[in-house]
């Protein structure tokens, strides 16, 4: 077993370099200082450890698979794009889609396959199947190294050392009474890489919301939310870096209530409206939201905050007070349509998304209509929709009158058929307006580059790469599927409501 926990040391390369006779200092100073960067260069490539990690699920994985990274990098680790390439290859995984279990170990499968050509190998399972099966999964697959939840990755070094010592198939599925980001780096590679144009900001984790088809209260924990100058410090760092558009993460992230100065809570209202001071910050963002949760000084900063995008994500799940309630939303139907009166009249151009579930035990087809008629009377601009599936452990997965899977199919393919034409309909009413687009990475085609408009739409557009990290006024000229295409008007433009 390589010594993994290694940190990179670098001989002095003074004592073997001589400068050039007659020499100017200055020059000999650089000449110095160039072989140290390269003798640093050769010892690095030399000593560097590859990472991969593979993330599944949602943006609040995307954001810990930065993080582990950052831990990993002062142990000498950088990514890598492929497993095969990698020293350690991390399954980061997702408890909230059907069979994620059995993904995870299909996946297992073949990193097998590649540990038995490359011994020294390190095999680990993270995330949320990582918190749901445990020792299950070592017991499966002892390929693995290591197994741990979302609550414990910071501890990665310890475990790696134990590794080095000679322990077997570790598992750390515990909730850490440690502050976890007080442990990870100060400055987050938050998801999208240290200085991307837009980065997620983990603010809040775990729900206390026990929703019966999900998990997420038992693989993620209950509640909890980062003090308030944990936040702002770390959406300085990134704004320092080049970041212009945070997403503020958590499972339920508009129930944020971290500590403040002085001793006071502060909601995610107050939070996002101190975020907006932060010089260089141009676009807020949050996800995931309860409708429960939605406040008014939330509502209120919808129309007050203008770096807050106009963009929510708040998943309803369905659109009848009998499987609502049967989900143990501890919200109605028409509580849902009013709450969204409201944040539109405070932002009249906000635009809606959700999550829905179809057949949920005991939908009948009435139940289901019912859904079909919310979605029409909210129109939503860009949704997800998936079959009912049950979680073991979870009380739906015990509720009588389970839905066939043919029903469920048939009543999926009829809402994705209703939410991709409100879609389309939603994308073709940009043609012919100007967006603020944030550009973020260049595009497929020669001279093209690609952003995301304040709807969170992918805006493509000619424009040099000089633009990206910057804020350009685009017209948009054409709607496709799942992207707009524009042409630049003015680069550099700050956001305007
Ligand atoms: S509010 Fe969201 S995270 Fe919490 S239990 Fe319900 S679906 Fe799961």
């Amino acid at each position: 077993m390589p010594n993994h926990a290694q940190r990179l040391e670098f001989p002095n390369p003074l004592p073997h370099i001589r400068a050039p006779r007659g020499e100017n200092p200055g020059i000999v100073a650089g000449y110095f200082r160039d072989q140290a960067e390269a003798n640093r260069g050769a010892a690095k490539a030399k000593m560097a450890k590859k990472l991969f990690i593979k993330s599944y699920g949602c943006q609040m994985n995307v954001y810990d698979s930065g993080r582990m990274a950052d831990v990993l990098t002062p142990l000498g680790y950088e990514s890598v794009d492929a497993p095969e390439a990698a020293d350690m290859v991390i399954l980061n995984t997702c408890h909230i889609r059907e069979k994620a279990a059995e993904k995870v170990y299909s996946e297992l499968g073949r990193l097998k396959q590649m540990k038995a050509d490359k011994d020294d190998m390190i095999i680990a399972v993270a995330g949320c199947v990582a918190q749901a099966e445990g020792q299950e999964i070592l017991n499966r697959a002892p390929v693995v190294d290591m197994v741990f939840g979302p609550q414990s990755y910071h501890r990665l070094p310890d475990m790696i050392a134990k590794l080095e010592g000679g322990a077997k198939n570790i598992l750390d599925t515990d909730f850490p009474v440690e502050d976890k980001f007080d442990a990870l780096p100060k400055v987050g590679g938050a998801g999208k890489g240290k200085g991307a144009p837009a980065a997620f900001l983990t603010v809040q984790e775990g729900c206390d919301k026990f929703c019966t088809f999900c998990v997420v209260p038992y693989t993620r924990g209950a509640e909890f939310s980062r003090p308030v100058e944990k936040v702002l410090a770390e959406a300085r760092a990134l704004a320092e870096s080049g970041t212009r558009e945070v997403t503020l993460l958590g499972q339920n992230v508009n129930a944020y209530h971290g500590e403040a100065a002085g001793g006071a809570t502060w909601g995610l209202a107050e939070l996002i409206t101190a975020l907006a001071d932060i010089e260089g910050l141009d676009r807020i963002r949050y996800t995931t939201s309860h409708p429960r949760d939605m406040d008014d000084a939330l509502i209120a900063a919808h129309g007050d905050v203008e770096k807050l995008m106009p963009y929510l994500h708040l998943p309803v799940q369905a659109g009848s007070d009998k499987v609502l309630k049967a989900m143990n939303r501890q919200h109605t139907a028409d509580g849902y349509r009013a709450l969204v009166t409201r944040i539109r009249a405070a932002r009249p151009d906000l635009a809606m998304s959700s999550d829905f579930i179809v057949g949920f035990p005991g939908e009948t087809d009435e139940d289901f209509e019912q859904t079909l008629q919310l979605v029409r009377d909210i129109g939503y601009a860009q949704c997800f929709s998936f079959k009912y599936s049950p979680r073991p452990g979870t009380p739906g997965a015990d509720m009588k009158d389970q839905v066939p899977e043919d029903v469920k199919a048939e009543r999926l393919a009829r809402l994705q058929a209703l939410l991709n034409e409100q879609a389309a309909s939603f994308h073709a009413s940009m043609v012919g307006r100007e967006l603020d687009v944030l550009f973020e990475k260049p595009g497929r085609h020669e001279g093209q580059i690609i952003g995301r408009s304040p709807y969170l739409q992918a805006v493509h557009a000619k424009a040099p790469a000089s633009l990206i990290g910057q804020i350009g006024r685009v017209r948009i000229i054409k709607a496709k599927t799942n992207s707009l295409e524009g042409e630049l008007i003015a680069p550099g433009v700050r956001e305007v409501a």
